[in-house]
C-alpha cells in the first residue's frame, strides 16, 4: 500500500480504513507519523493548550476475582495484603485529597463480590454531597458488570441507578485489548469485548461520558490493536460519548504474565501508538499522554506525537504500584514539564472544561 497516499489522506483529514490504518503502523517512518499527528491535533485542538487534571486515584478494595494475568494489585479475599475500606474512610480520603486541591477522584477497585449495590451508591451520593469540590469519576466497566451480577440487576439499571446517585462520567479501564483471542488468554474471566463495549453504550446512552483506553505490550498482534481502535471509532460514531483515548503500556513486575512478557514496550512503541491513535481516531476529541506511565521525558515528547493532554497529577496510585513501577509529580511539575516542552499548560475538569490557563 502506497504510504505517501495514506499520509495525505491523514493530512486532509480524511477516514483511514483498517488497512490503511495497519499500514501506518508497520510501514510508517516515527517522525513522519509524528509530524502528521501533531498536524491532527492541531485541527481538533487549535489552541497550544496542553491539558492537565489535578486527580488522585485511590482504591477501595483490592479483592478480586477476575483473576487477570497481567495484574499484579488484586488479592483474594483472606489473602495476606487484601483490604476493603468503608465509605467513611473513602470519604475521608477524598477530603484530605480536596484539601490539596484535588478535582476529580478516579476511584476503583478490585471486583470484590462480598460489597452489595448499596455500597458503590452510597459512595457516589455521599461524595457529591459531602465533597463536592471533587468530580466523582467511579467504576470500570468490571466492577459495573460485578455491581450487575452482585445485585442482579441490568447494567442499565445499575448505570440508571448510580447516575440517580451522582456519577456522570467512568474511566475507561478494563478494555485492554479488544480482542477475545487475547482477552481468552489474559483476562478469561473478565468478560468479552462485546460486554466491555455494551456497559460503554449503555452510558453514553444514559447520558455519562467516558474515556476509552488500551493496554498494549503484551499478547496483542498489530492487527489487534487496528481491531481496538476500529471498534472504539465506530462505537464513537454511534454515541459520541467517549471524550479521550489513553493507551499505555503493560507493566510485567510481580504479575503471571511476567513469566511470558518480562519486559516493557519500547517508548518509540508508545509514540507509535499514540501518533497513530491521533490520527485513525478522527472522531475522539482528546488524545491522553501519560508522563505517569512512562516516563516524564516520553510524556514530554508525546506532546509532539498527537497528545493534547498530558493526563492527571495522580496525587495517589497503587496499581502500577503493585508492579513495581513508581512515579511521583506534582501540578506545579507538571506545569513545568509541559512549558518544557513548548506548550501552555491549562487545568482541566474531568469533562475537559478549562479552570486556568497557565500563560507565562
Ligand atoms: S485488572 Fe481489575 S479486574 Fe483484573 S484482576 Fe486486576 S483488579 Fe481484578
Amino acid at each position: 500500500m502506497a504510504l505517501d497516499y495514506i499520509f495525505d489522506k491523514s493530512r486532509a483529514g480524511e477516514r483511514l480504513s483498517r488497512e490503511e490504518g495497519l499500514a501506518l503502523l508497520r510501514e510508517g517512518e516515527l517522525l513522519e507519523l509524528g509530524a502528521i499527528a501533531e498536524e491532527v491535533r492541531y485541527r481538533h485542538n487549535p489552541n497550544p493548550w496542553i491539558t492537565f487534571v489535578v486527580d488522585t486515584n485511590p482504591n477501595y478494595t483490592n479483592i478480586c476475582n477476575v483473576d487477570c494475568i497481567f495484574c499484579a494489585f488484586y488479592r483474594h479475599e483472606g489473602e495476606e495484603g487484601e483490604y476493603t475500606y468503608s465509605v467513611d474512610h473513602m470519604i475521608q480520603k477524598f477530603k484530605e485529597s480536596a484539601q490539596k486541591g484535588v478535582t476529580t477522584v478516579l476511584l476503583q477497585g478490585g471486583v470484590n463480590p462480598k460489597l452489595p449495590f448499596e455500597y458503590y451508591l452510597e459512595m457516589v451520593r455521599r461524595t457529591r454531597a459531602e465533597v463536592p469540590e471533587v468530580h466523582p469519576h467511579f467504576f470500570s466497566t468490571s466492577e459495573i458488570l460485578g455491581m450487575a451480577a452482585v445485585s442482579g440487576l441490568s447494567v442499565r439499571e445499575v448505570l440508571r441507578q448510580l447516575k440517580e446517585a451522582g456519577l456522570d462520567t467512568i474511566p475507561g479501564g478494563g478494555a485492554e485489548i479488544l480482542s477475545d483471542r487475547v482477552k481468552r488468554k489474559i483476562s478469561n474471566k473478565k468478560g468479552s469485548s462485546a460486554e466491555w463495549l455494551a456497559v460503554m453504550r449503555e452510558a453514553h446512552g444514559l447520558g455519562y461520558k467516558t474515556t476509552a483506553t488500551m493496554m498494549y505490550g503484551h499478547l496483542e498482534t498489530d492487527e489487534d490493536i487496528i481491531e481496538h481502535l476500529e471498534t472504539i471509532r465506530q462505537l464513537q460514531d454511534e454515541t459520541g460519548g467517549f471524550t479521550a483515548f489513553i493507551p499505555w503500556s503493560f507493566k510485567p513486575g510481580n504479575t503471571p504474565l511476567e513469566k511470558i512478557i518480562p519486559t516493557y514496550a519500547t517508548p518509540m512503541r508508545y509514540l507509535q501508538m499514540l501518533a497513530l491513535s491521533r490520527i485513525y481516531l478522527d472522531n475522539f476529541p482528546h488524545i491522553q499522554a501519560s508522563w505517569f506511565s512512562e516516563g516524564k521525558k516520553i510524556g514530554q515528547v508525546a506532546l509532539h506525537f498527537g497528545a493534547d493532554d498530558f493526563g492527571g497529577t495522580l496525587v495517589e496510585e497503587n496499581v502500577h504500584a503493585a508492579a513495581n513501577f513508581v512515579n511521583k509529580t506534582s501540578t506545579d511539575e507538571v506545569i513545568t514539564l509541559i512549558r518544557e516542552s513548548g506548550f501552555v499548560p491549562a487545568q482541566r475538569t474531568t469533562l475537559y472544561d478549562i479552570l486556568k490557563v497557565y500563560e507565562a
